[in-house]
């Protein structure tokens, strides 16, 4: 049996992929499951999964999930703190470890389980986006192995086929498509007062609340850009966002000699998760076959860099490179934070954004020290920023 860590086991990516575990019996155990501070969900899983190791991320719910431990009679080791989350993704024992942890917390996790030669299933986006040739040469330098789950780049990954560093240079372009979210047609003279949870309804996909309101602002698609270049080592002017309301493409691959792959499949985050589970085998997913003549039609658009500035943001980003990635990843978590909790409008979202990114000044950010300062410091503006954003 293949040993699994799941970094973020109590959010969306994380329970789609112990449900696949579920249909797979027999073939993972799971070896360490990581929460922030949902200990009673956590402490259900360990009854099903029965792991060796538990991470809580806030240490305050420690005792209460060890006395859960100790009253369902559980081996379960418990941990807490940053450093645990750490200590899980890089077990001995456990080949494989899903990161999907949301935002900058997953960065030294997803960091951990690279250095420690894993096959990293990465959820997590913006461990790419911040640090993405650190996480790459962590993975050549430590005989590990980088799986995308996110739908669009594990579609790129299995179109290029087993021999994707050989044929990348035959690649011309890389299209990801973008539903474009629950605000794709809505009169954007409107768009100031829309409340989080109209932000959170995704018309295809349920979701985590951030990188819900990452589609709706399509600042998701933007730090996919920015994913796929570190991902798959192309430019970002190879890289097309092309709108597809039905989200059933999940990306498409053109090469030179004028051929265009695509993977389709029902909007469903078990089937990229079997995939990379099972890769490169097939995996049962509990994901039904697309019915095509019940899709109907498929259509496709470009995107409106006015309507979604965040977009247009992030791949300026994308081009000035440097720390640019880091401030506006940082920037967006802090913004879209405010926005949940009710105190900025959605449309302040790129406002804040736009200001923090003028406000920092170029720096190179080679190394973790440098990337977690860039990160702290374009919070700390960010701060100061949506201070002037506030309703
Ligand atoms: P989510 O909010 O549903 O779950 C996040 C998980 O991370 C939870 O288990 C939570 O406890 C944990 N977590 C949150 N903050 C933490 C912290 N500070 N320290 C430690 N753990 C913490 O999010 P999600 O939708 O599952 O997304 C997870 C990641 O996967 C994100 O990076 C997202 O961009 C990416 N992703 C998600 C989907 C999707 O369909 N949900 C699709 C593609 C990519
Ligand atoms: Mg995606």
């Amino acid at each position: 049996m293949t040993g699994l860590v799941v970094l973020g086991s109590t959010g969306s990516v994380g329970l789609s992929t112990l449900d696949v575990v579920r249909r797979n019996a027999g073939r993972f155990r799971v070896a360490a499951l990581t929460a922030r501070s949902n200990h009673r969900l956590l402490l259900d899983q360990c009854r099903e999964f029965q792991p060796q190791l538990a991470a809580l991320a806030d240490p305050s719910h420690l005792a209460a999930f060890e006395a859960g431990l100790r009253a369902a009679g559980l081996s379960t080791r418990a941990v807490a703190g940053a450093a645990a989350l750490e200590q899980a993704a890089a077990l001995d024992g456990a080949e494989f470890v899903m990161a999907a942890i949301v935002g900058a917390a997953g960065l030294l996790p997803t960091l951990a389980a690279a250095h420690a030669g894993k096959r990293v299933l990465l959820a997590n986006k913006e461990s790419a986006v911040m640090a993405g040739p650190l996480l790459t040469g962590a993975v050549r330098d430590h005989g590990a192995t980088l799986i995308p789950i996110d739908s669009e780049h594990n579609a790129v990954f299995q179109c290029l086929g087993a021999d994707g560093e050989k044929t990348i240079g035959d690649v011309q372009r890389i299209l990801l498509t973008a539903s474009g979210g629950p605000f794709l047609d809505r009169d954007p003279a409107t768009l100031d007062q829309v409340t989080p949870a109209q932000a959170c309804a995704h018309p295809n996909w349920d979701m985590g609340r951030k990188i819900s309101v990452d589609s709706a602002t399509m600042m998701n698609k933007g730090l996919e850009v920015i994913e796929a270049c570190c991902l798959f080592d192309v430019p970002v002017d190879r890289i097309e966002v092309v709108i597809h309301p039905q989200s059933v493409v999940h990306s498409l691959v053109q090469f030179r000699d004028g051929s265009t792959l695509a993977q389709l499949g029902n909007p469903d985050m078990r089937t990229p998760i079997a995939h990379a589970l099972g890769w490169p085998q097939r995996l049962d997913s509990g994901v039904e076959a697309l019915d095509l003549l019940a899709v109907g039609r498929l259509d496709f658009g470009a995107p409106d860099l006015v309507r979604f500035p965040c977009l247009r943001l992030a791949l300026e980003a994308a081009r000035s490179g440097g720390a640019a990635p880091i401030v506006l990843n940082a920037a967006n978590e802090a913004a879209v934070q405010a926005f949940l909790a009710a105190e900025v409008p959605f449309t302040a979202i790129s406002g804040i954004i736009e200001d923090v990114l003028a406000q920092s000044s170029v720096q190179s950010s080679d190394d973790l020290e440098q990337i977690l300062s860039v990160d702290h410091e374009a919070r700390r503006t960010a701060t100061e920023t949506i201070g002037k954003f506030r309703f």
